[in-house]
């Protein structure tokens, strides 16, 4: 177990973490099914599985960092480069890309719409998990190549500050702070990548990883609007019998 991922793993981060899935697994089974909630941590696990596979191809030391309320991380010992860090972190959306393949070929086998879901869910948190933004992958992609990308996402928030000011002053606040929020990024991702300067990518290798990080958005999203195409009439109402919080609903 030496080089084990859950080398340090006490027993009560083994428990903490039996007693998270369970919760995890009752609440969505709950709500949805017994399927979903399956398919959901499957889902999780195999994302950082994609993460861990990368990271052990560069030789790391890494370890299972466990599950949190909102997914689950690894830990990585070594000092990785600027390309390690990207492709490790890139490796997690892509390994949730498959999954959502996968789930896609369980639904025509099994003629399940569960299925369609979980494909459906792992597009959507894939493609959200490459923001461009710290916490997510997409961030430690971007940090490394091209730190100033995320400003492309301030005319689309400033636009919503203009649809919103009048009509709802607090959603227009929210797109304030995440404007802000962006901004502060670019400025941390840019101190950021002075102090890797020691690794700093050649511009073919930073253009090779970029062009990989832009082709999975497409991918991912180019997903979506096929599954929303293709089933949207098969989801939606299968959707509005689901017991999901009203909260919940209003995000889709
Ligand atoms: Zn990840």
């Amino acid at each position: 177990m030496q080089n084990s991922i859950f080398k340090d793993w006490t027993v009560s981060k083994w428990l903490l973490n039996i007693v998270l899935i369970a919760v995890c697994v009752y609440a969505l089974s709950y709500s949805v099914n017994f399927i979903f909630a399956i398919g959901y941590v499957a889902m999780l696990i195999v994302h950082e599985i994609g993460h861990i596979v990368a990271a052990l191809n560069y030789r790391c030391e890494v370890r299972f960092g466990g599950f949190t309320p909102f997914g689950a991380y690894i830990q990585i010992y070594n000092h990785t480069s600027t390309k390690q860090t990207a492709i490790i972190a890139l490796c997690g959306p892509f390994f949730g890309f498959l999954s959502s393949l996968g789930f896609l070929g369980l639904a025509y086998v099994l003629q399940d719409t569960t299925y369609l879901w979980l494909c459906f869910f792992a597009a959507v948190v894939s493609v959200m998990n490459l923001m461009p933004l710290h916490p997510f992958d997409g961030g430690k992609v971007i940090c490394g190549t091209f730190p100033t990308f995320p400003l492309i996402l301030v005319p689309f928030l400033g636009y919503g500050v203009y649809l919103t000011y009048k009509s709802d002053p607090d959603m227009s606040y929210m797109y304030i702070a995440l404007i802000i929020y962006v901004i502060w990024n670019v400025w941390k991702m840019k101190k950021d990548s002075k102090y890797k300067a020691l690794f700093r990518l050649d511009k073919a290798m930073n253009i090779q990883i970029f062009s990989f990080y832009i082709a999975m958005i497409v991918l991912l999203i180019g997903l979506i609007v096929v599954l929303l195409e293709t089933f949207g009439s098969t989801l939606w109402p299968n959707f509005q019998e689901m017991q999901i919080p009203n909260f919940l609903q209003g995000l889709f």
